[in-house]
């Protein structure tokens, strides 16, 4: 039967494919796929853990004392039974067969199939079992784990495979952590859907970085989707229909052409220098996660690396956070990679919606952490582990001597804290030049992300050479809004009158004291903002680069000096969005670039 389901659309696109559910607590199962010809030798794989499995449990039942409570010999019944039943290992090797999972994905599959049928189970002892499956199941991964060596053991290693002929797969979870799609950069999915999150939450944020379709905050989708079912996303309206009748397929692939046309005309836009119709030359710069997306940013015509978020390379290490030597090889390749462009390192950000290691985001807000978003983040979790700090610092300063680096702090509301950055880049300076490591000048920049880093922002500017405004977190503290929290999703507005107060006087105030300044949150990649930014005076925005080309789009068709002219009637008004509307309408495009 079709039926949709509704969420927040977060990344653009159309995805039609074969629904793969997994369960949050195991995103980080490896997930690839195998040759034809090792399908199986992956088979055995899967009857081989499962024996070692048996063999455990045997070894266990045999142990037991005279004195231990016989349910506990019942319990390993139970599990040996669960083990050698065909609906677990014997219907897993179904997806080895007829989709070349490898043996982790095809059990965790299965896995999933069979907790729904335990959930709608009415007997309350059988229903319970499913903790028994589930356990099961983690002993048999954990026989394949132990194989170690003979096959890629996370998600980060995942086989490319060619499409060609084969259903595009669709990650349908309850919830992922950023960490945990990360992993997904490059892999097999074609789009994704979560129960939880926001539009700025980290996870969309990943998602658009990944410029794959995603829809979040779907509330109840991976409970109503079943494994396997053909399902569309639309990551424009927010949409997900399942098992879609064929009309509705030919509709949805027709759109899917239209965007996918739409691209690659936009893409032409790629050398295309990035200037207003009244000669305004306008930065676009890109944020990346990760050294390898810095290619993806050359190749969307980027001038440079705005925004390169380093808590990436901190996350999902068990506790072990990457030495100095390992921080300096990415950023060196990041700013290698960029050919003598700008490279802002922002120092790490964890905390919030991005913890180090994996906690879904409903852990975070129920369990670990008061109120994560207002606790130890960001630059004061680095100023309470100096070492840590001053340790970053200088990886990044010692890239600086490979190409232009600029350094970015998070989260800074108080100006002790700037001394005490400040400090800080003294004394890592004096380390490097003691311990005879080159380094060049590394500008230095703060976020404004907090309003009271924007009400002070004229004395933060003594102190620095650049700002960069991350509308994300700015919203969500201006408006008192989780930003990861599909619950107060409808409050999240980038368009609220205070917001923009903020940007607005941020940027003017910037632009007056001669410092640099620009956007690196979400609003500098959506079209929508590109004529309003213009207009506030922003000359330098960053974004995914998957955004670029739409952005330019925009630029080109700009009259920077007569948008500035709408906004006293925008920044007055009491819906400035429709206000802004109904004035930028008014900004006609040039006849011959009406086609850019
Ligand atoms: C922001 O807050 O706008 C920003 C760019 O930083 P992040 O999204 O990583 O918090
Ligand atoms: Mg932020």
């Amino acid at each position: 039967m079709s039926f949709q389901v509704f969420g927040i659309p977060v990344s653009r696109g159309v995805a039609i494919g074969r629904a793969v559910l997994v369960a949050s607590s195991r995103v980080d199962v490896a997930h690839y796929f195998v040759a034809p010809e090792q399908v199986e030798a992956e088979i055995q794989r899967a009857f081989r853990a499962r024996d070692e499995v048996a063999r455990e449990f045997e070894t266990l039942k045999q142990d037991l004392r005279g004195d231990t409570p016989q349910e506990l010999a019942a319990l390993l019944d139970v599990h040996l039974m669960l083990l050698h039943d065909e609906a677990l290992i014997g219907a897993a090797t179904q997806w080895i067969v007829e989709r070349h999972y490898n043996a982790e994905w095809a059990l965790s599959a299965q896995l999933e199939v069979l907790a729904r049928q335990f959930d709608e189970m009415e007997d309350d002892y059988l229903r319970e079992r499913k903790a028994d499956l589930e356990q099961v199941f983690e002993r048999v991964l954990s026989a394949l784990a132990r194989e170690q060596g003979l096959v890629p053991t996370n998600a980060a290693s995942v086989v490319q495979r060619d499409f060609a002929g084969e259903d595009p797969l669709l990650l349908v979870a309850a919830d992922i952590a950023p960490a945990d799609l990360m992993q997904f950069k490059r892999s097999v999915f074609h789009g994704f859907i979560t129960d939880i999150g926001g539009k700025t939450s980290h996870t969309a944020i990943v998602a658009r970085s990944m410029d794959i379709p995603a829809v979040v905050g779907t509330r109840e989708a991976s409970r109503l989707i079943r494994q396997d079912d053909w399902i569309i996303i639309d990551g424009d309206a927010g949409t997900v229909i399942v098992n879609p009748s064929p009309i509705m397929l030919e509709e949805y692939r027709f759109r899917q052409r239209q965007s996918e046309l739409e691209r690659a005309r936009l893409a032409r836009l790629r050398h295309t220098p990035a200037v207003t119709l009244d000669g305004e030359r306008i930065e676009l710069h890109a944020n990346i996660e990760l050294p390898l997306d810095a290619q993806g940013a050359i190749e969307a015509g980027a001038t440079g690396v705005g925004l390169f978020r380093s808590e990436f390379l901190f996350m999902n290490r068990n506790g072990e956070l990457p030495g100095e030597e390992e921080q300096f090889a990415a950023y060196r390749a990041a700013v290698e990679a960029m050919h003598g462009m700008p490279v802002t390192i922002r120092t790490v950000d964890v905390g919030a919606d991005k913890p180090l290691d994996r906690m879904s985001a409903s852990e975070l807000r129920h369990g670990h952490v008061l109120n994560p978003a207002m606790g130890l983040r960001a630059i004061r979790w680095s100023l309470a582990e100096p070492s840590m700090f001053r340790q970053q610092l200088r990886a990044i300063y010692r890239a600086s001597a490979f190409g232009k680096v600029r350094l970015l702090i998070p989260m800074v509301a108080h100006l002790h804290e700037v001394r005490q950055i400040l400090e800080s880049v003294k004394k890592v300076q004096q380390q490097l030049s003691d311990a005879g490591h080159a380094y060049s000048h590394v500008e230095l920049g703060v976020m404004i992300e907090i309003p009271a880093a924007a009400v002070m922002l004229p004395l933060l500017l003594r102190h620095v050479d650049f700002v960069s405004i991350g509308t994300n977190d700015l919203i969500q503290y201006t408006l008192a809004i989780d930003r990861a929290d599909e619950a107060v999703a409808h409050l999240y507005d980038p368009w609220h009158p205070a917001v923009l107060q903020l940007l607005a006087s941020s940027i003017g105030l910037a632009r007056a004291a001669g410092k640099s300044v620009s956007v690196c949150g979400e609003m500098a990649g959506d079209p929508a903002f590109t004529d309003l930014l213009l207009a506030m005076g922003l000359r330098s925005f960053s974004m995914h680069p998957s955004q670029i080309p739409s952005v330019k789009q925009r630029v080109l068709r700009a009259d920077a000096a007569r948008l500035s002219t709408y906004m006293p009637e925008i920044m007055g008004s009491e819906d400035p969005r429709r206000e802004a509307e109904l004035a930028f309408a008014r900004q006609k495009p040039a006849k011959s670039l009406q086609q850019a």
